[in-house]
């Protein structure tokens, strides 16, 4: 009987990150405790836009369930301001698209090889099916100006090629891959400044870029070796039981991986720094679109 083997783009990048974190993650089902801030903001940030979505593009109605939303506590309230000012940005540019389904999850059969099935898995930001559009929601703390590294890296990303070929699948008819991009805005409340000054500045400072991402035959062929090549090396190291520490990983562009103190330190798993995942590919709840290594 033949296994199935999920590949999410996030658990792709953390193999070719390293193995052994990959077998932390999806094997020992093992995640930090504390989430990182680009994650909490960008998973925040992913629900209310569906919910906007949901809520037929009504800015209102979903600012008001925001605003009373339980979640929420004092430490967060300037979270939701910054949400509600990407909001604001998105409706002022696509109040009028109330076309597509949010969160779209999707399957797509990879190969078979010694015995298991390869599957590649994500979740959609949204999928117009009747204007052809993928949308794909990014934050990033990265300048996102026009001619930006920010856009060279993107118009190269794999994964666009593997949800431009799982929407292929499910319509047709798909002729675009928007990357809609918000500038995580990074300021703090100042002493004695009001709710309603701070709110102010960080709209001046927010930002959403939106570029059609061009899918070309090259990049179609690049992920479908890309993905060959992930099968196998997984198929190596699952078939091995080898998982080999990649040390020069440890410390990332965006701080120390989560797993830095297990694996130098010898901190026990169990000891209050990790927590055991609800399922292997949680990732697969909300696909987090940052900049982010956690
Ligand atoms: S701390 Fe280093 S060796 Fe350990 S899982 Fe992370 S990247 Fe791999």
């Amino acid at each position: 009987m033949s296994n199935i083997v999920t590949v999410t783009h996030s658990s792709k990048t953390t193999l070719e990150t390293c193995p052994y974190k990959y077998y932390l993650s999806y094997i020992a089902g093992i995640k930090s405790a504390q989430t990182s801030y680009p994650l909490r903001f960008g998973s925040m940030l992913h629900k209310w836009l569906e919910t906007y979505h949901n809520n037929d593009n009504d800015l209102e109605v979903t600012i008001q369930q925001l605003q009373s939303d339980e979640s929420i506590t004092e430490d967060n309230t300037t979270d939701l301001i910054k949400v509600i000012c990407c909001l604001e940005l998105y409706h002022n540019r696509f109040a009028d698209d109330k076309e597509g389904i949010a969160e779209i999850g999707f399957d797509l059969e990879l190969m078979k090889y010694n015995n298991n099935n390869y599957m590649f898995a994500g979740k959609m930001d949204l999928l117009d099916s009747d204007s052809g559009i993928i949308k794909e929601f990014k934050t990033t703390e990265k300048d996102i100006a026009d001619g930006s590294p920010y856009w060279q890296e993107a118009f190269l990303s794999p994964q666009c090629v593997g949800y431009y070929k799982a929407a292929l699948e499910m319509s047709s008819d798909i002729k675009q891959l928007q990357y809609i991009v918000f500038k995580r805005v990074m300021l703090r409340l100042k002493k004695n400044e009001t709710i309603e000054q701070y709110t102010a500045r960080v709209m001046e400072n927010s930002e959403m870029k939106v570029k059609t991402i061009p899918i070309t035959k090259s990049m179609v062929e690049k992920w479908q070796q890309e993905m060959i090549d992930t099968v196998k090396v997984l198929d190596f190291f699952y078939s091995n039981g080898i998982w080999p520490k990649y040390k020069s990983q440890c410390n990332g562009k965006f701080g120390k991986c989560p797993f830095y103190a297990h694996c130098n330190l010898d901190a026990d798993l169990e000891c209050g720094l990790y927590i055991k995942k609800e399922r292997q590919h949680e990732e697969l709840e909300l696909e987090l679109e940052t900049d982010t290594e956690d």
